[in-house]
């Protein structure tokens, strides 16, 4: 059966996985040295309040600095970290690569603020997950409710119990939980209150229907009611425009984040963006 993987309707069939090609083999030996020589880093993508335009978080983003190919953006290589498991060890480096980072910026002298990262299912269904975000957590002497970890409305199908329990363990740690791309997904509302999470972030397909489309609009206003309604904190993706941002404030979305307020940067820039802050 094919199984959904990431967006823009990437599917990956079980019949690849069985009978990999060589392209597929050979990406699989360069992400393991990709590992080993460090060539994995992240980039930062401010996400700000929208009334008050102070950066309130950065979105962690995975960078692959491939010697031959340049960047490899995550679409193209993390879907075959999760096939493979490779994802544990890249997910465990980039919450610790994200986690010293927004130490760093807090010696700088910096206000603190959330970090975001994303997490795949592969990661949650890993029986260790929580206890080495809680490693993590204490080697850099960093805060629990200054990360959030993404994840998508998908991962609830699943309903197992180590996803479950993970996702326990880490909101008793204090960590904050972040429901990703939402609306495009399948699940039942019920999961919000009973994980206990703290953030929707509204898919940037809904955003980029705003505000011209009926339906782009509706989805859009529903969303930001029910964070609202069930008092979670709700951020606007994919904004690219000055239109999308007027109209999300008109609504009383909370946060955004997208292109017309920043791309995603690279460490010294996102630190310069901090200092100087948006506008
Ligand atoms: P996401 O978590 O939904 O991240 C948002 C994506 O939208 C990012 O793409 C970002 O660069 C892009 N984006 C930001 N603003 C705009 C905008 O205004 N317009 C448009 N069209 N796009 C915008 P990116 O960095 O290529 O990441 C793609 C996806 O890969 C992420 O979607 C996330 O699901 C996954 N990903 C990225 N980093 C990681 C990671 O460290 N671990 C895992 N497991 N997944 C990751
Ligand atoms: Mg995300
Ligand atoms: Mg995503
Ligand atoms: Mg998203």
């Amino acid at each position: 059966e094919a199984k959904r993987n990431g967006k823009n309707g990437y599917y990956v069939h079980s019949n690849e996985v069985a009978r990999p090609t060589v392209e597929h083999i050979v990406l699989l030996s360069d992400l393991r040295k990709a590992i080993k020589n460090n060539e994995l880093s992240i980039v930062f993508q401010p996400i700000i309040n929208v009334l008050t335009k102070k950066i309130v978080a950065m979105e962690a983003l995975v960078r692959w600095y491939h010697p031959e190919q340049g960047v490899i953006p995550p679409n193209q290589f993390i879907p075959l970290a999760e096939e493979s498991g490779l994802i544990v060890p890249i997910g465990e480096s980039i919450v610790r690569k994200a986690l010293k980072q927004q130490q760093a910026w807090i010696q700088e002298g910096l206000e603190p603020i959330r970090i975001a990262v994303n997490v795949s299912v592969k990661e949650l269904q890993d029986q260790d997950f929580a206890k080495r975000m809680e490693a993590a957590l204490k080697d850099l002497k960093a805060s629990p409710e200054w990360l959030e970890l993404e994840i998508t409305e998908n991962m609830m199908i699943y309903n197992e119990p180590t996803i479950l329990n993970n996702l326990r363990r880490i909101k008793d740690l204090g960590v904050r939980l972040s429901i990703d791309d939402f609306g495009t997904g399948y699940s039942s509302l019920g999961y919000l209150k009973r994980l206990d999470v703290d953030t929707l972030k509204i898919d940037q397909s809904f955003i980029r229907d705003c505000p011209h489309s009926h339906d782009g609009r509706a989805i859009t206003d529903t969303i930001i009611a029910l964070a609202q309604h069930l008092h979670m904190n709700v951020i606007a993706e994919g904004v690219e425009n000055d239109k999308q941002l007027q109209y999300l404030a008109n609504r009383g979305c909370v946060e955004a984040q997208g292109y017309f307020i920043s791309p995603p940067l690279k460490s010294e820039e996102a630190k310069r963006l901090l200092q100087k802050g948006i506008n």
